[in-house]
């Protein structure tokens, strides 16, 4: 039941921090105000408007009584109502009552049923109220024995302008007060979205801005630290292990050619082939290293692209090396990479594509996700495939399915490691499939 109503919460909740944050300020304002009106309006303003109706009700039935008991001159009457009780009279003789007003809105119903109550208590006589024209003033029609007599009462002896005034003012405040706290607010998300924007940049492969620096809240400022501290150090630890890569690969060639050179000069059998056969592998595998350590350098700065040509400029580059390629690449696909690493990435696939089929398709494209986007390239061949069982092994260093030393197939087992090094330093994902041609396809998502 509550997994439920969290999920409904959920989806009609706003995702933004500035939304969410103002909307926790707003409705608790908001809350009060309707309840304070509320409270006001039916209680306060009632009893204030009953208040004046019964004054007034009270100096006309007296007037009435007066006209019909005929004591006084009505002239009289009439000039003593308007100068003390601002009473406008007029008497209709022989007239009736007119059919009842029609009732208008909220504001004016409160005055008339005010009104209402207070002629019902005072008097039997038949009357009529006409509210119509409630801001300046409100007529009051009532039948006495031989007439009708019209009471103009002035719209200031039955409201009060200082409730409005106060609905007013409660109004402008709260509209004041939630722009103050919106315009704070904004100030303290904008260093959050600082924050997120550099992580995942980072995340990307991309160096942050240089001109992020922690600021805002203490907690904020706190995780922007802290998250330049851990880029720092992942930064330290990828530069180590790629200067120690490289080092020893380096290193190791020396002794590989005199090993080779001296080799060469001995008399020539079996088991000296055999040995230079080694030295040949040894060194396929050191320049697997090499190449291992460089696509992790993130030295290289990454730079914005249009994937679609940068893909065909692949294609052009390695055509005449590689076995028919079908190529097909949506243009407009602007992204920042890191060109040299993200090449050495998809030649890796292409040559194990080039390696196992006898054809190759190539394909780039955008997709659109709810909330993200990212491209997707696809590197796809006819060749034997691999099995589900292998394609989470494949990418471990070192690791082939066909661990045979094929002369035509024969790797360090290296390509996929790099490639998945590469394309995850990226902030992207590498995903293997079955192709629809019938062999291996190699799937490459890239965040945008
Ligand atoms: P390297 O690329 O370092 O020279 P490699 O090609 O053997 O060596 P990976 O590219 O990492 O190494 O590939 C690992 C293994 O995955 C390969 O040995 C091969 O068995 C298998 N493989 C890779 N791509 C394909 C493919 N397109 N079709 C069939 N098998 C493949
Ligand atoms: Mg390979």
């Amino acid at each position: 039941m509550s997994l439920i109503a969290n999920k409904i919460l959920k989806h009609i909740m706003p995702r933004g921090l500035f939304v969410r944050s103002l909307l926790i300020l707003i409705t608790p304002i908001v809350l009060i105000l309707t309840i304070t009106s509320v409270v006001f309006v039916d209680n306060h303003w009632n009893r204030i408007s009953d208040r004046f109706a019964e004054t007034v009700v009270g100096e006309i039935m007296w007037l009435s009584d007066m006209v019909e008991s005929s004591r006084w001159e009505y002239t009289d009457i009439e000039g003593y109502g308007r100068s003390h009780l601002e009473l406008d009279l007029k008497y209709f003789d022989g007239a009736s009552l007119p059919p009842a007003f029609k009732d208008h809105g909220a504001w004016e119903r409160i005055t008339r049923k005010s009104l209402m109550r207070a002629l019902d208590k005072k008097t039997k006589r038949p009357y009529r109220i006409d509210i119509s024209n409630y801001r300046e003033a409100v007529f009051i029609l009532i039948q006495l024995d031989k007439g009708v007599l019209q009471f103009e009462v002035p719209a200031r002896r039955l409201f009060s302008s200082s409730a409005y005034i106060f609905l007013l003012w409660m109004g402008i405040s709260a509209i004041l007060l939630i722009t103050i706290a919106a315009i704070f607010m904004r100030n303290q998300i904008r260093p959050i979205r600082a924050l997120a924007k550099a992580t995942e940049d980072y995340g990307k492969g991309i160096d942050p801005d240089e001109h992020f620096k922690p600021y805002g809240a203490r907690e904020v400022r706190q995780a922007a630290r802290a998250f330049l501290d851990m880029k720092e150090r992942i930064s330290k630890q990828v530069a180590q292990r790629t200067l120690m890569l490289a080092g020893v690969s380096h290193d190791l060639r020396t002794p590989l050619t005199r090993l080779k050179l001296g080799l060469s000069m001995m008399q020539q059998s079996d088991d000296i082939q055999d040995m230079k056969q080694d030295i040949v592998d040894m060194e396929k595998m050191i320049d697997g290293y090499l190449d291992f350590a460089r696509g992790a350098d993130i030295n290289e700065p990454s730079r914005e692209y249009e994937l679609g040509s940068y893909l065909q400029g692949l294609v052009d580059k390695y055509q005449s090396t590689l076995k028919p390629i079908h190529a097909e690449f949506e243009s407009d696909l602007h992204i920042r990479i890191r060109a040299n690493a993200l090449e050495r990435a998809l030649m890796n696939i292409l040559n194990n594509a080039n390696k196992y089929g006898s054809e190759i398709w190539f394909s780039a494209k955008k997709v659109d996700m709810p909330y993200s986007a990212y491209i997707e390239i696809q590197i796809q061949d006819n060749g034997p495939g691999i099995k589900t069982d292998d394609w989470d092994n494949v990418f471990k260093p070192f690791y082939r399915v066909d661990s045979s030393r094929n002369a035509a197939t024969g790797g360090v087992g290296l390509g996929l490691s790099i490639a998945q090094d590469i394309v995850l330093s990226h902030g992207g994902h590498i995903i293997l499939k079955n192709s629809e041609h019938g062999g291996l396809n190699v799937s490459i998502e890239l965040p945008l």
